[in-house]
């Protein structure tokens, strides 16, 4: 299941393999899994999810392992993109950045389509998983605010200045209509930025490190690890 619906794990070191192997049983173990709209949940639905879910905690310290999630909800449909999908539940992104404390007390909803396509196409810069995932690691400090908990001043603000330059360059590609490499959708607001960041820094690490080396060494510093590496 693992080499065939999650493209990252093939590209992992041995180490980082057994890792995510590890991380996944306990994942899949803590968390209620919930099929809706006829969805069945099966082993292969949970194995793919928990996998992509725990590719971002590869590089992280001890057991953490979304210990706040509690309930994932997971559709069938197709081509839900996440505001979407938060809209079904009568919570626009907006609000969910404004109630990241409600938020992060409620479940995390993924449409099984997306995650399949995701997992089966490398580098395209999009993985529905990832991106709610971060919104998660966001929401550790109480807020939703495209600010994780950061270990020192220095990190913080070393975070502060490359995020808002970065943000702001994207929103003014954005409104010009200038093509970019991180997702439109990441100039909705700072939440959106980071998650839509994140999605690029594990689907096209050597295009992110490329062409924003700073937002690349950034995020490089928070999850401690290099995808460019898997890819190269
Ligand atoms: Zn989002």
């Amino acid at each position: 299941m693992l080499e065939q619906n999650v493209w990252h794990y093939a590209y992992l070191s041995r180490p980082q393999q057994r890792k995510l192997r590890e991380r996944l049983r306990v994942f899949i173990a803590e968390k209620e899994w919930v099929g809706c709209g006829g969805l069945e949940m099966t082993d292969e639905v949970k194995v793919t999810v928990a996998a992509q879910a725990c590719l971002l905690l590869l590089g992280m310290p001890g057991n953490y392992c979304f210990d706040h999630v509690q309930t994932i909800l997971v559709y069938p449909g197709a081509f839900l993109r996440p505001s979407e999908l938060q809209n079904q539940y009568g919570v626009v992104d907006e609000e969910m950045a404004a109630h990241g404390e409600a938020w992060r007390r409620g479940p995390v909803i993924l449409s099984w389509d997306r995650v399949l396509e995701d997992g089966h196409y490398p580098h395209d810069g999009h993985n529905l998983v990832l991106h709610e995932f971060a919104h998660q690691i966001d929401a550790l400090d109480g807020e939703m605010g495209g600010t994780p908990p950061l270990g020192s001043t220095r990190q913080w603000k070393r975070w502060h200045d490359v995020m808002e330059g970065e943000f702001h360059r994207l929103e003014n590609a954005v409104r010009r209509g200038w093509p970019t490499l991180l997702d439109d959708y990441g100039a909705t607001n700072r939440a959106e930025f980071f998650a839509v960041a994140t999605e690029c820094f594990f689907e096209q690490p050597e295009e992110l490190w490329k062409h924003h080396p700073e937002l690349f060494d950034v995020l490089h510093d928070f999850y401690r690890l290099n995808p460019v590496e898997w890819v190269a």
